[in-house]
């Protein structure tokens, strides 16, 4: 093995993935309560409640960049920060300025990672996948973009 080759073979940042797509996610999470507008009376979710919220990012990239990543998941601290600071133990009736489903969650979130966290890395935002309980989820899709 020579000295300047990774073990794969390949120079370091270089790394065309040839076809392959490659994604990396890293979850998040907070406590917060909500309450949805708009519903039939006695509709549970009308009622005060909480959540234990789980929110996946998902990056991908054309290359591979340093040691063969797609981003560092230490760049992704910002939206951590952005998320403890703006959403943990609060209610999100307060901090959204829309109804606080877990779609529209997922469309903040994308929105704000695209605009704070993406000019700083070298990856790019597929998704944004909030989830409210076990067995529910919701996916913000990143169209393709120029
Ligand atoms: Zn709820």
């Amino acid at each position: 093995m020579s000295g300047h080759q990774t073990p794969a073979g390949a120079p370091h940042g270089s790394d065309g993935l040839n076809g392959f797509h490659v994604e990396i996610s890293k979850h998040f999470a907070f406590e917060a309560a909500h309450r949805l507008g708009g519903l039939p009376e006695g509709h549970q979710c009308g009622r005060h409640h909480g959540h234990s919220y789980r929110v996946e990012v998902r990056l991908t990239a054309d290359e591979l960049s340093g040691p063969g990543f797609i981003t560092d998941f230490g760049e992704l601290e910002p939206f951590a920060a952005y998320i403890k600071q703006s959403f943990d133990h609060r209610d999100l009736n307060e901090v959204l300025n829309v109804e606080p489903t877990s779609e529209l969650l997922a469309v903040h979130l994308a929105r704000w990672f695209i605009e704070h966290v993406e000019p700083a890395i070298p990856g790019r935002l597929v998704a944004v996948v909030v989830s409210e309980t076990a067995k529910t989820s919701a996916t913000c899709t990143v169209s393709e973009r120029k």
